[in-house]
């Protein structure tokens, strides 16, 4: 647990209280005195007994984890493939209809959790971990107890991911519905479709469903799910395409430059004295008009640290920044030189370099891919190695950048290009072009690749 992206994830699960100082009312005796019944709590081992007006104490909390998979509605909706419906009944019947007795609170259980653990006849254990998340994650970590006592659902060895290597802590696949496979399902369902949660235990849903659904499952099944934004030139116009399907976005982007962070963009308005925010096309029809309280740390850690943290380094020669790493690492691009710049530190390169003039996140070069890939200005393509945070060595690539082209996006099989005029064309495997017939007559100034969108259905909001 000593990678930095995990404990930064971490700590915005924790359930830091938002109104902490507003008083808040008792919990009711009716519902604790059911619940105490229904799953035989034993109040005394929480608290040394039932006091219902302090409000945080871990028995209130399990009392409003368990309120939370009771009383939080879901509009009613399936939407494959992260909600096939792996749970049909009502979270709370699934609890009522697996849970004998809940245990707790301790400090670890014993396969090494320090969250939950489910076994034997209908025993669910909580520990102490589990009483420093947010409600709506305490509740998702029910839900993945509950599938281990459906049968046959343990964990493998993890061959992928953050925790690539640990063992008995992941599920094979999303298809074969393990336990994190219902936790990711009921954390879609929050993001997607419940109804009065808050805007940051939703947030926090999403971020969890990610992180569990990219390094809790071998099975890569949700990655490589692309798509662009394309921002017109005159209106500011903003259309999210996959290659199949087009949206176009209510609001503008006039005035604004649009960077992908991940699966959000960070829309940065020409003043740079207005606030830049962040900006879910998953989640919003419309560009807001303020700077939203969407939580950066899930959507754009890197250049807000960036912004905030290294003013003296955003001199005139840094031409172009990009992030590259699964940690978050930024490759900032100087005439002169690249700073890498780490969770931990910033690294200058020690040699000289090809003449790169800007990052490039895709490259038509067939089977050499590389994170951090740039180009000069007449074409040429270098991949650069990175070794123990600096730069360590570059190499040019066998094919060069599309002739005319301003930018250029791989979304799958399907090449993008936009070309100097602004129009976009799909290149064919024969380098030949073709026209985009719902795109034909738009003129684009900015291409911008979104990488793995979690929620990758258009129909949701209008289409065209
Ligand atoms: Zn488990």
């Amino acid at each position: 647990m000593n990678n930095p992206r995990i404990l930064t994830l971490l700590a915005l699960f924790l359930g830091l209280s938002a109104n902490a100082g507003a008083a808040e009312p008792c919990y009711p005796q009716e519902r604790a005195d059911e619940y105490i019944l229904q799953f035989q709590i034993a109040a005394d081992t929480f608290d040394g007994g039932l006091e219902l007006c302090r409000t945080s104490t871990p028995l209130i909390k399990l009392f409003k984890t368990i309120d939370y998979l009771r009383d939080v509605r879901f509009s009613d909706e399936l939407r494959p493939p992260f909600v096939p419906g792996l749970i049909q009944t009502g979270y709370y019947e699934y609890l009522k209809s697996r849970v004998r007795f809940i245990n707790g609170p301790l400090a670890g259980c014993r396969g090494g959790s320090d969250l939950a653990c489910a076994g034997g006849r209908g025993e669910m254990v909580v520990a102490k971990g589990f009483f420093e998340l947010r409600t709506p994650l305490r509740a998702s970590t029910l839900v993945h107890e509950l599938r281990h006592l459906d049968g046959d659902y343990r964990h493998v060895p993890c061959t992928q991911g953050n925790e690539k290597g640990n063992a008995r802590s992941c599920d094979q696949s999303f298809v074969q519905g393990g336990s994190y496979a219902v936790q990711i399902e009921y954390l879609a369902r929050l993001f997607l479709f419940a109804k009065d949660i808050s805007d940051g235990d939703r947030l926090a849903a999403k971020g969890l469903a990610l992180y569990l659904a990219q390094n809790k499952l071998n099975a890569t099944e949700f990655k490589g799910l692309k798509a662009v934004l394309l921002v017109e030139e005159e209106t500011g116009g903003a259309f999210l395409y996959d290659g199949t399907h087009l949206r176009e976005f209510k609001s503008k982007f006039l005035g604004a430059t649009v960077t992908a962070r991940d699966r959000a963009f960070v829309v940065m308005h020409g003043d740079r004295s207005k606030p830049a925010f962040v900006f879910d096309p998953y989640l919003a029809t419309e560009i807001p008009s303020v700077e939203t309280s969407l939580d950066p740390e899930i959507v754009g850690r890197t250049i807000v640290e960036y912004n905030k943290t290294w003013p003296a380094e955003r001199r005139s020669s840094l031409s172009d920044t990009i992030r590259f790493g699964s940690a978050g690492e930024q490759a900032l691009l100087f005439s002169e030189h690249i700073d890498i710049a780490g969770p931990a530190a910033i690294q200058s390169s020690a040699q000289t370099l090809p003449p790169v003039s800007r990052w490039i996140q895709d490259s038509p070069c067939m089977n050499e891919e590389s994170p951090l890939m740039g180009r000069s200005t007449d074409g040429q393509i270098f991949a650069f190695t990175v070794q123990a945070g600096a730069v360590k060595s570059s190499k040019r690539l066998a094919c060069t950048w599309p002739a005319d082209a301003r930018d250029f996006a791989k979304l799958g099989s399907l090449s993008l290009i936009l070309l100097a005029d602004g129009t976009l064309a799909r290149q064919n495997q024969d380098q030949s072009m073709t026209s985009i017939p719902e795109l034909v007559g738009k003129q684009f100034r900015q291409m911008v690749r979104l990488k793995e969108p979690f929620f990758p259905d258009f129909v949701q909001t209008e289409s065209r």
